[in-house]
C-alpha cells in the first residue's frame, strides 16, 4: 500500500485502510480522520481514478472534510470515507458492492456510510444485506441529494442577506455548475423563489433534465460558468474548482455551491476574500446530505422534522461565520476551519 502519512493531504488521520479484493474487482480505501465527537460518517464514492494515489489523496482529503462538516453541523459524529476505483457505470455489480460491504462490516461501526457519487440508494440497500453500518435507508433517510440542496439553498440565503441585506432570492442570478443530484434540485429551489437560473453541465442529458424541471434556465457552455458575471456561482459539479490561477478570473459576488473541496488549498479563499468575493465553506453549504443521513443513527431513529430544523440552522451558522470574520479580518473558509477544529480537538459539537 502506499504510505498515507506520505502524502500532503494526510492528517493525522486515525485509520486508513486499503482494500484490495482482485477477485471480485473490488479495489478502493476507507480513511477514519477523527472519532473525537462519535464514530465516523461519511459516503462512499465510486469514481475512475486515474491512479490509485489520486483515490488515497481524494479519501483523505473528503474524510478530513467530514470532520469538520460533522463539527460546525453540531452532529455527535467524526469524518470518514471510503473511495472505491472503478466506472460506476461499466465496473459496479452486485459481487464488488457486497465485498465492500464486508470490508465495513469488519470495522463494527466506527464507520457507517452511504451514498456519494457513483453510489446510489440502490447500492445501499444492495450493501445492507451484507452489512448494517449503511445509512440513508430506504423508508427513512434515503438519498441524501436533495437535502444537500437544501442546505445550500439556506447558505445562498443567508450570503444574500450579508451582500443585499435581506434574504429575498427574487431578481438575483445564480449560475449553477454541475445540475446531477444536488445540482438540478438546487437549479428547482432557487427558480422557485424568483432568482434567474443558468446552469451546465458536461452531460447533455442532466441539463435536458433540468431544463423539464425548471423550462427557464438558460444553458451555458462549461468553460464560461465560473467567470460569468452573476451574484451567486454555484459549484456543484465535484470538487478542486478553484485555483491561485484561476480565482482572479471570479466575476460573481457569492460563491455557494455543494461540490466538496472547491478550493485547491484554503490560501484561495484570502485571493477571493481580497477580491470581495464571499466564500461558503463548501463543507458548511452542503451539509444538509449529513444531516439528513446521519440522523438514522440519532435518539429515537430518523426524524424528517428534526432534519429540517437542523438543515434550515446552516443559515444561523453562516451567520455566526460572517460575523466572526468579520472580527478577525479573514475569509469565512479560515475562520471556518478554525472554529471546527476547535470543536471536535475538544469534543465539543456545538457551534
Ligand atoms: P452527480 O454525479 O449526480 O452530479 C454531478 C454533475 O456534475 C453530473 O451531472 C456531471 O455530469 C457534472 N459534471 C462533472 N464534471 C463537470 C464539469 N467539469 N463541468 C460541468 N459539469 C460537470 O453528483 P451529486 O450527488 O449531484 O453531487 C455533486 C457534488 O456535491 C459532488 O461534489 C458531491 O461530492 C457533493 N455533495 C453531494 C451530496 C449528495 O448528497 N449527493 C452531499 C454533499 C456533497
Amino acid at each position: 500500500m502506499l504510505n498515507p502519512s506520505k502524502l500532503k493531504a494526510f492528517d493525522n488521520h486515525k485509520l486508513v485502510i486499503e482494500i484490495n479484493e482482485p477477485d471480485t474487482g473490488l479495489y478502493g480505501y476507507i480513511a477514519i480522520h477523527n472519532n473525537n465527537l462519535g464514530e465516523a460518517v461519511g459516503g462512499t464514492r465510486m469514481y475512475p481514478y486515474a491512479t490509485k494515489r489520486d483515490a488515497l489523496v481524494d479519501v483523505l482529503r473528503l474524510s478530513k472534510a467530514m470532520t469538520y462538516k460533522c463539527a460546525l453541523a453540531g452532529m455527535p459524529h467524526g469524518g470518514g470515507k471510503g473511495v472505491i476505483i472503478g466506472d460506476p457505470k461499466k465496473d459496479k455489480s452486485k459481487v464488488l458492492l457486497r465485498a465492500y460491504a464486508k470490508k465495513v462490516d469488519e470495522l463494527k461501526g466506527a464507520f457507517h456510510t452511504g451514498e456519494d457519487v457513483g453510489i446510489s440508494e440502490e447500492d445501499v440497500q444492495c450493501m445492507l444485506t451484507m452489512c448494517p453500518y449503511f445509512i440513508g435507508k430506504r423508508g427513512l433517510a434515503g438519498d441524501p441529494s436533495p437535502y444537500a440542496s437544501l442546505s445550500t439553498f439556506y447558505a445562498m440565503k443567508a450570503a444574500i442577506k450579508r451582500v443585499f441585506g435581506e434574504s429575498n432570492m427574487r431578481g438575483k442570478s445564480v449560475a449553477i455548475k454541475g445540475v446531477g443530484k444536488v445540482g438540478s434540485e438546487l437549479a428547482r429551489l432557487v427558480y422557485k423563489s424568483g432568482a434567474k437560473v443558468y446552469i451546465s453541465d458536461i452531460d447533455p442529458q442532466a441539463t435536458a433534465f433540468t431544463k423539464r424541471m425548471v423550462p427557464d434556465a438558460q444553458v451555458v457552455e462549461v468553460e464560461d460558468i465560473n467567470n460569468f458575471k452573476v451574484d451567486i456561482y454555484s459549484p456543484c459539479a465535484l470538487g478542486s474548482e478553484f485555483t491561485s490561477k484561476n480565482c482572479k478570473r471570479v466575476k460573481a459576488k457569492v460563491i455557494c455551491g455543494a461540490a466538496n473541496n472547491q478550493l485547491t488549498k484554503p490560501s484561495i479563499g484570502n485571493c477571493l476574500y481580497e477580491k470581495g468575493i464571499i466564500y461558503i465553506p463548501d463543507y458548511v453549504a452542503n451539509s444538509g446530505g449529513l444531516i439528513n443521513v446521519a440522523d438514522e443513527l440519532d435518539a429515537g431513529g430518523y426524524n424528517r422534522k428534526r432534519v429540517v430544523e437542523r438543515i434550515k440552522a446552516v443559515e444561523k451558522t453562516i451567520e455566526h461565520l460572517f460575523e466572526m470574520s468579520e472580527e478577525v479580518k479573514e475569509p469565512l473558509n479560515i475562520v471556518a476551519d478554525e472554529l471546527a477544529r476547535e470543536l471536535f480537538e475538544h469534543g465539543h459539537n456545538h457551534v
